[in-house]
């Protein structure tokens, strides 16, 4: 605007307007520039007199303001611009100065001599460009509300759209929680709904397979606790059948069969707590640092009157001394029911040769008889709860069939391994293998 104004005087001097103010060239372009810039043009010549005010109130009128009388005195360095804030006014004041050497140029040259002819005031109104600011900022505001009431209903609508399958799943798996099916629930077209609907499946299966075998182990139990039960009441009945005429031998015979289905039945239960012991989350093992030879030379000593009775000789071969951090009386139980089954699956004048060796991490006993052996399609199944090869042949020898489940469960606990070997007629070898130091649970 400064410029504007400049420009402005400097075309006053040259059409010596200070003289003659009443050139329509000049006249014109006064009014032009104050109407463009919406305010209120004033000249006044060196007496400060108003000679041209484009509202007309102040023609012919002086001014005696601060500015313009420093403005007149200073020339081209007394350029006033300043902005009144209070009333919203730029108030511009502009010497109209002539320079006497170069007469008739546009360009106000300082170096030269002065003379300051009058000055140009030019006050402009900030109402209307406040006023446009103002409707400005209402329409940016109302499209902002606008713009953020449209985001929130896309991003509503895709929410609902996103949380639909997320629903679905979840009624699937109400379903499914309250028992009314237990099929696999639909896998829908969402990756990420994809993924746990896939992942929900899964364990769905794998709790089938877990409630199966529960189903199967609850009606192997039920089946093998009542056989000696059935027995027993088999056995009363006849007893009472007979009358008191029965001789007394016969009652000795009967009494003494009810006793073994008692034990047996005891046993049954017994082992039955002993693998629930070990088949519990976090199973304790009491270890501490145990001589594996001394504990098999004890299990040997125990089972050695019952291998005598049928002429079955028990060797132990040690072919170094180990010392292992186990727990003693799991790690007796697996050898005392593996070296019991060499005895018990044995021919009459068998044998049974139990060897021990370790290496720097692992101590391993094999536990080989001369016995029936076990057919090959059977040996994957012989640690499986109440799996026996010939049931009948089993109970007749006090077999319950949890001996190795319960023997691979507390190999298992010290992170071992369980193995079998066996050839139908000739001898079954068990090898376990168990670290020297239990190594931490991660
Ligand atoms: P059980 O109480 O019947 O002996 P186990 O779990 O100890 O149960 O063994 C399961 C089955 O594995 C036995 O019934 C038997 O058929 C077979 N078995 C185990 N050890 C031997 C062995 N040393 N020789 C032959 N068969 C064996």
């Amino acid at each position: 605007m400064t410029t504007q104004v400049r420009l402005l005087a400097n075309r006053l001097i040259k059409y010596n307007y200070m003289q003659d103010p009443d050139d329509p060239v000049i006249n014109a372009e006064i009014d032009y520039l104050s109407n463009f810039n919406n305010g209120r043009l004033l000249v006044v010549n060196d007496d400060l007199m108003v000679i041209k005010d484009t509202y007309g109130k102040s023609l012919g009128k002086t001014i005696v303001s601060e500015e313009t009388i420093t403005c007149l005195k200073e020339g081209t360095k007394g350029t006033y611009a300043y902005f009144d804030k209070q009333n919203g006014l730029i108030e511009l004041v502009v010497p109209v100065v002539e320079d006497k050497q170069s007469e008739g140029s546009d360009v106000v040259d300082t170096d030269k001599i002065e003379v300051v002819r009058g000055a140009v005031m030019l006050s402009i109104s900030m109402d209307p460009i406040h006023r446009s600011l103002i409707k400005l900022s209402r329409q940016i505001a109302v499209y902002e509300g606008l713009i953020i009431i449209t985001i929130l209903i896309i991003a509503l609508m895709l929410a609902h759209k996103l949380m639909k399958p997320f629903d679905k799943i979840t009624a699937d798996i109400n379903e499914v929680k309250a028992g009314y099916t237990e099929d696999s629930i639909e896998i829908p077209k969402l990756t990420e709904a994809r993924h746990i609907a896939i992942a929900f499946n899964s364990l769905l299966r794998r709790m089938k397979v877990l409630d199966d075998s529960r189903q199967e182990f609850v009606s192997n139990v039920s089946h093998e606790l009542r056989t000696p039960i059935t027995s027993m009441k088999v056995l009363a009945d006849s007893l009472l059948s007979m009358g008191e005429e029965a001789p007394v031998e016969i009652y000795r015979d009967f009494m003494e069969d009810i006793g073994k289905e008692v034990d047996r039945e005891n046993k049954i239960i017994g082992d039955l707590l002993t693998l629930v012991k070990l088949d519990k989350k976090n199973p304790e093992l009491e270890v501490k640092s145990v001589d594996i030879e001394a504990l098999i030379e004890g299990v040997l000593k125990r089972i050695k009157p019952i291998a005598m009775q049928r002429d079955i000789e028990l060797i132990f071969e040690s072919k170094r001394s180990v010392t292992a951090e186990i727990d003693e009386v799991k790690i007796s139980q697996v050898m005392t029911n593996l070296v019991e089954n060499a005895v018990k699956y044995n021919k009459d004048g068998g044998s049974v040769k139990v060897v021990l060796d370790a290496d720097h991490q692992n101590f391993t006993v094999k536990v080989m008889d001369t016995g029936v052996g076990i057919p090959e399609d059977a040996l994957e199944h012989v640690f499986e709860r109440f799996y026996r090869v010939d049931k009948s042949r089993s109970r007749e020898i006090g077999g319950t069939g949890l001996g190795l489940a319960i023997a691979r469960s507390a190999v298992l606990m010290h992170r071992g391994t369980i193995d079998v070997d066996s050839k139908l007629g000739v001898g079954t070898t068990f090898t376990v293998k168990i670290p020297l130091i239990l190594a931490a649970e991660k």
